[in-house]
């Protein structure tokens, strides 16, 4: 069966600082996914939890309080159409750090986890991380210490493996394909015996990504010959990033030959 397109599991309100759009309301979201026939959507802004110490500057207002300003806005959307989840997208900074405590993991219906936040140096990677080969052994190690976090695992996404962030400064679809076979396939394998998906994150795919085709496919075809389940996200910061998601990615599951058994459901 082919693997349905009517999902974004990722997707950012004005609530993300990142997010200069103040279009970008649970209300319009929640209409565009309608329109486009999804029938989940999740809304997953950047958080920070205020209990966890240590947040970065960017990071501090992002707290949990400060997201659920969205609850509300849910709460009074119909129940037809797509079913809204309310999720959010925090960090791992290594050595066991995840900008979510345990005892608030039951706020949110799903929890995205970037492994591969590059760019918030000495935040999510340190200074002296500097070179294509050090980047590619700072992901495998977080990949490595995610995969051994206690986590509520069906409701776990992995956030972006082909991100640009990983190594901005440099040749990030290099850091790909530097990574080690062995190690990643034995952290795939744990990912797909937990459980978690893999994000699919439109916003990676975009015009050119072609240009590097294999790198940029390299983690997603171990992950999937490891038996991990994948699932879309369109990261969309504005409308228009939500509306390119399902073409962008009919061409990645083509390419990937994923199937609707593959496919993480939530
Ligand atoms: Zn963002
Ligand atoms: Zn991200």
């Amino acid at each position: 069966m082919k693997f349905s397109l009517q999902h974004d599991l990722h997707c950012h309100t004005y609530l993300s600082s990142c997010c200069a759009d103040p279009a970008m309301t649970p209300e319009m979201i929640y209409q565009r996914a309608k329109r486009q026939g999804l029938t989940v959507q999740c809304i997953t802004d950047h958080l920070w939890d205020a209990d966890v110490p240590g947040s970065s500057d960017w990071y501090k207002p992002q707290d949990i309080a400060h997201v659920e300003k969205n609850k509300a806005a849910l709460a009074s959307l119909p129940k037809e159409g797509p079913r809204m989840c309310f999720g959010c997208e925090t960090e791992y900074c290594g050595g066991g750090k995840l900008g979510l405590a345990p005892e608030h993991f039951d706020r949110f219906d799903w929890i995205v986890i970037p492994p591969n936040h590059f760019h918030m140096k000495n935040f999510t990677r340190m200074a002296e991380v500097d070179t294509e080969e050090k980047a590619a052994e700072l992901f495998l190690q977080r990949l490595e210490e995610i995969s051994r976090l206690e986590l509520p695992w069906h409701k776990i996404g992995i956030a972006h493996l082909n991100c640009r962030h990983t190594f901005k400064e440099g040749d990030y679809a290099k850091v790909f394909a530097l990574m080690d076979e062995m190690r990643l396939r034995a952290v795939f394998e744990i990912f797909a015996s937990r459980g978690a998906g893999i994000e699919l994150n439109t916003s990676g795919f975009a015009d050119g990504w072609e240009e590097r085709r294999e790198e940029h496919l390299r983690l997603f075809r171990i992950a999937r010959d490891a038996g991990c389940r994948f699932y879309l996200g369109s990261d969309a910061h504005s409308p228009e990033a939500m509306e390119v998601m399902q073409a962008r990615a009919a061409r990645v599951i083509t390419l990937l030959e994923l199937t609707e058994e593959q496919r993480f459901q939530l």
